[in-house]
C-alpha cells in the first residue's frame, strides 16, 4: 500500500486513523455483526453513534444549548437555498461576494427575494477580503451572509463583518474544524464536510434555534425546513448514516489531537512553512494580499502556463496530488487541510525548491 500526500481542495485528505479504524470495524461494527452502512438508522447502535458525533461537535466547538446541530444532505450547495427559503422573512438579504461559492449563493437567494450585493472582491479576482466595517447593510435584511474561507482563492475573514445587529450567515466548508470559532456570533453556521471532516453527502448546519420557525416561505419542501430536521433531531429521513460516522471519527481524533486551539497551531504552522518560502521564491508566488491568507487553501503561481503545467505534472510523478489550481483560476493551489501531516507540506517545498533550482 501506498499513500500520496493528497492535496485536493475536496473531498480531501482524512487521518489515516480513522480509516484505518473504518477499515476494521467494516464488516462487523463493535460486535453488532453488520457494517454501520448496512444498519437501521433507528437502531440502538446507529443512536449511539449519531448522539455521540454530535456531542463531540458541540465539545469542540463549545456550542451553546441554544443552537441546533443538523446533519442533512445535499452538500453545501443545497444550503445557498435552503438559507433563504427558511430566513427571508423580509424577502431581503445582504450578501458579501469573496468567490465563486459565495456568487452562487448569492444567485440562488435572488430565486427568492431581494439578495443585496453589499461588498464584493470581484475587481481584483476575489485575491483579498474587502473591507465590512461599515456596510451599506439595508436595514431590513434578515440576514447578511458570507462564505468565510474561500476555497478557490484561498482568503479567510480574519475579523467577521460587521453586521450591525443583523444574523449573521457563514459557510465554512474548506475551515470547518480548523480553528477556534466563537459559535454565538453567529445565527447559522454551515459546511459540507468533505473539505475538513469526513466524506462527500453529509453538511452539518450549526443554526440558533430563534431561527428555526414554521414561518418558511411558500412551497418551501418539507425536507427543505430546518424545523423539520431539528424537531426529529437529524432522523426525519434517513440521514446519510455512514458519512455521520466517519465525521464522528474524525470530531474524536480532532479532541485526541487537543481540539481546535491545537489543530489552529498545527496549521498555521504548516502554512508558515508554505507562505515563507513562497514569500522568498523566486519563481513561485502567492496570490492572495497576504493578510488575507488562507490557512487552508494556498494558490500560487509561476507566471507561466507551461511552467505551471510542468510543475504540477512533475509533482504528480514525485507523490504530490491535486496541486492544480481550480479550472477557473489556474495556477496551482495546495490545500492543507487538519489531517495533512506537516511533512507533507514540508516534502512539498523540498520538492518546490528542488524544481525552481532546475528551472530558475
Ligand atoms: C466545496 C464548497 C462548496 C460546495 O460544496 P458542495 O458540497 O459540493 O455543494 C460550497 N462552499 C464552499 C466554501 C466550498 O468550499
Amino acid at each position: 500500500m501506498s499513500r500520496v500526500y493528497n492535496f485536493s481542495a475536496g473531498p480531501a485528505v482524512l487521518p489515516e486513523e480513522v480509516l484505518k479504524e473504518a477499515a476494521q470495524e467494516m464488516l462487523d461494527y463493535k460486535g453488532s455483526g453488520m457494517s454501520v452502512m448496512e444498519m437501521s438508522h433507528r437502531s440502538k447502535v446507529y443512536d449511539t453513534i449519531i448522539k455521540e458525533a454530535e456531542a463531540d461537535l458541540r465539545e469542540l466547538m463549545n456550542i451553546p444549548d441554544n443552537y441546533k446541530v443538523l446533519f442533512l444532505q445535499g452538500g453545501a450547495s443545497l444550503q445557498f437555498a435552503m438559507i433563504p427559503m427558511n430566513l427571508m422573512k423580509n424577502r431581503k438579504a445582504a450578501y458579501i461576494v469573496t468567490g465563486q461559492w459565495a456568487k452562487k449563493a448569492y444567485q440562488e437567494a435572488k430565486i427568492y427575494g431581494d439578495a443585496v450585493e453589499v461588498a464584493s472582491s470581484a475587481d481584483e479576482t476575489f485575491s483579498y477580503i474587502p473591507d465590512c466595517s461599515d456596510l451599506p447593510i439595508p436595514e431590513d435584511a434578515d440576514y447578511v451572509y458570507i462564505c468565510e474561507n474561500n476555497t478557490i482563492y484561498g482568503t479567510k475573514f480574519k475579523t467577521l463583518p460587521n453586521t450591525k445587529g443583523h444574523t449573521l450567515v457563514a459557510d465554512v466548508s474548506s475551515c470547518f474544524l480548523s480553528e477556534p470559532v466563537d459559535v454565538s456570533k453567529y445565527g447559522v453556521i454551515y459546511g459540507g464536510v468533505q473539505k475538513n471532516i469526513g466524506p462527500a453527502g453529509v453538511v452539518i448546519v450549526i443554526i440558533r434555534e430563534d431561527l428555526i420557525t414554521e414561518d418558511t416561505l411558500p412551497g418551501t419542501p418539507t425536507m427543505l425546513k430546518y424545523k423539520i430536521h431539528a424537531d426529529a433531531q437529524s432522523l426525519y429521513n434517513t440521514p446519510p448514516a455512514y458519512g455521520i460516522y466517519i465525521c464522528g471519527k474524525v470530531f474524536k481524533w480532532i479532541k485526541k489531537m487537543g481540539g481546535l486551539s491545537a489543530m489552529k497551531a498545527h496549521n498555521e504552522k504548516k502554512a508558515e512553512i508554505l507562505y515563507d518560502f513562497l514569500d522568498e521564491s523566486k519563481l513561485f508566488k502567492g496570490t492572495v494580499r497576504k493578510e488575507d491568507r488562507s490557512l487552508m487553501n494556498v494558490p500560487f503561481v509561476t507566471g507561466s502556463e507551461e511552467m505551471d503545467a510542468k510543475f504540477v505534472k512533475e509533482a504528480k510523478e514525485a507523490g504530490f496530488e491535486n496541486l492544480k489550481g481550480h479550472r477557473s483560476v489556474g495556477g496551482m493551489r495546495a490545500s492543507i487541510y487538519n489531517a495533512m501531516p506537516i511533512e507533507g507540506v514540508e516534502k512539498l517545498v523540498a520538492f518546490m525548491r528542488e524544481f525552481e533550482k532546475n528551472n530558475g
